[in-house]
């Protein structure tokens, strides 16, 4: 996946366009890892070995993208303090 590619790449919720933090390029300038966020709805997507998961709410797995995200250093919301807008919240598990 390259940038230019993934500048493409719309929300699946609302159709914004995306903003893109580069994590990890490859050589050739290749994407490999990075968070697309959507300003409009607050969501975020993971970039995971090149491919977008734009995937909607009810199929993503916190559980999952959270220990990623915090490897790629960013705070999740979990107190006030938080740097990107989780999911929304789930009622239950
Ligand atoms: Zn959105």
């Amino acid at each position: 996946m390259t940038e230019s590619l993934l500048k493409k790449l719309c929300c699946p919720i609302d159709k914004h366009d995306l903003d893109i933090d580069i994590i990890n390029e490859g050589e050739e300038g290749e994407i490999l890892e990075a968070l697309l966020s959507c300003a409009e709805c607050g969501r975020y997507f993971p970039v995971i070995y090149g491919i977008p998961i734009l995937i909607p709410d009810e199929y993503r797995d916190e559980s999952m993208e959270k220990p990623l995200l915090k490897k790629w250093g960013y705070e999740l919301t979990e107190g006030e303090d938080s740097e990107l807008p989780l999911l929304e919240e789930k009622s239950g598990e």
